[in-house]
């Protein structure tokens, strides 16, 4: 199948063809053709798979059509954090660019006079992430009167920030006649709840987990002591003569330190984390993009749908605590047909976060037993001295977990909390306990993953791509 053949107009096949675009994607053949008829549509893809073209091309030809001169946006699009927003907003830069159409960005930390300035003027597309935009409907700025297109992408990721309450009060400002359109990773009950209210008779089209089916990514988890960490991942580094890689840690503060002691040991690398404002994001992450630095040390929050063409290598500092996490994590590389490596870098108190990991996915990865590694008892040995000077501790990549007041089970609520904080206008609604029982209840999903993994259990105790690479026994050996 073509793009011709999904009834795009002759301007935006040629955009597609100067994007260097070939052939639709699945959630594009799928989604476009409905999208163009008027019709409501509930799709279920994660980034990687080209969702964001499979919304903003059909909505570029709709909004080309007629225009009004109504000062109020005609459509909106949420996304639950800036970066999302700021690349839908590339998209419709890049695909948009015979139409002509105004577009404006309603995001946290950055001016709102701005932003307010050019809503006033009226918008074809107006892209918001919910917390500003519910900050301009408490100052009475905004009317949504006139738009007849929204699309509510990454739902699921909505929900886990708690933006659903949100959410639901902005689908009462616009009108009942409109077209919406949901995109969502994963059909959580209350993402469907969401949709049977808001959404009418809509069409459903599924795609495929990108990283889960993703044989570009060969994975490996590399057996280490939280002591030597970040000695085992610059040696991963180095050997690789990586050019282009993202690191994942589970804290903010363990990205500010390593990405220090990256710098320390003559390593060009960047940091991106929620606590950082915008502008210091944008350019840390123009550095990378540019190659000005080989490394960017990430948060999830932070990084979560960064789509960087390139990234050779992610490596997880932190095991995720969240198997979803992983996915999203190793799927920043392996993009668009190119061969990736994810290196997770595993202490023996990670063991319940990999097993979670294998269940969802429903593969075992190939795990590398480091020559040198401590034994279990020297592992051990580390939780002993506290009293330790951090200088000491810095270069033998120590970091100590923080207890979350919560418990172990809570432990990811922190990092969970990074995009609420970002969006400065927001109170937190402490709804949380609600949804997080939900997000338990995805069980078949990975009930099918832990089948898959049982029906493996008699086979070699590796997985996935191949055997593991000589250079990880001959470089980390001689550490
Ligand atoms: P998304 O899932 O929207 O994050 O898109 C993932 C990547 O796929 C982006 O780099 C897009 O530019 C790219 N992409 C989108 N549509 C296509 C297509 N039809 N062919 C090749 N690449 C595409």
């Amino acid at each position: 199948m073509s793009f011709a053949d999904l009834g795009l107009s002759d301007e935006l096949l040629r955009a597609v063809t100067d994007a260097g675009y070939t052939e639709p994607t699945p959630i594009q053949q799928q989604s476009i053709p409905p999208v163009l008829m008027g019709k409501d549509l509930i799709g279920i893809a994660q980034t990687g798979t080209g969702k964001t073209a499979a919304f903003v091309l059909p909505m570029i030809d709709i909004l080309g059509e007629g225009r009004t001169r109504a000062l109020m946006p005609r459509s909106l699009i949420l996304e639950p954090t800036r970066e999302l927003a700021a690349q839908v907003a590339e998209n419709f830069e890049k695909y948009g660019t015979h139409h002509k159409l105004s577009m404006a960005l309603l995001i946290g930390g950055v001016q709102m006079g701005d932003q307010v300035k050019a809503l006033e003027k009226g918008v074809d597309v107006l892209i918001a992430t919910p917390g500003r935009l519910m900050d301009l409907f408490g100052r009475g700025k905004i009317l949504l009167n006139g738009c007849s297109l929204l699309v509510i992408d990454e739902a699921d990721r909505m929900l886990d920030m708690g933006f659903i309450p949100d959410i639901e009060e902005i689908c009462t400002k616009l009108p009942k006649e409109r077209q919406t359109l949901l995109f969502s990773a994963t059909m959580p009950p209350v993402i469907k709840k969401l949709a049977d209210k808001f959404l009418n008779d809509p069409k459903r089209v599924e795609v495929a987990r990108p990283a889960t089916t993703n044989t570009n990514i060969t994975q490996f988890l590399i057996e280490t002591s939280t002591m030597k960490k970040r000695e085992v991942l610059r040696a991963l580094i180095e050997a690789e003569n990586v050019q282009t890689g993202i690191i994942f840690c589970n804290r903010k503060t363990t990205v500010r330190e390593l990405n220090k002691s990256l710098q320390r040991h003559g390593i060009r690398s960047a940091e991106i984390h929620g606590d950082m404002d915008q502008p210091a994001r944008i350019a840390e992450l123009e550095r990378f993009k540019r190659g000005d630095v080989n490394i960017l040390v990430a948060s999830d929050v932070a990084a979560r749908g960064l789509d960087i063409k390139g990234v050779s290598h992610v490596y997880n500092f932190d095991a995720p605590w969240h198997p979803d996490d992983y996915v999203h994590r190793i799927g920043r590389t392996g993009r668009a047909g190119a061969k990736g490596t994810a290196y997770t870098l595993v202490t023996k108190e990670d063991a319940e976060n990999i097993a979670n990991i294998e269940k969802l996915t429903g593969h075992k990865i190939n795990r590398v037993k480091l020559k040198g590694a401590p034994t279990a008892s020297e592992d051990e040995h580390e939780e002993a001295p506290r009293g330790r000077k951090r200088k000491a501790d810095e270069d033998k990549g120590a970091e100590r977990p923080e207890r979350s007041p919560r418990g172990k089970a809570r432990k990811a609520e922190p990092e969970r909390d990074e995009d609420r904080r970002e969006e400065p206008f927001r109170e937190p609604r402490g709804r949380e306990e609600p949804y997080r029982e939900t997000r338990r209840d995805e069980q078949p999903r990975r009930d099918r993953g832990s089948r898959r993994r049982d029906e493996r259990d008699d086979g070699p105790d590796v997985g996935w791509n191949g055997p593991i690479p000589d250079f990880l026994n001959y470089t980390l050996a001689a550490e």
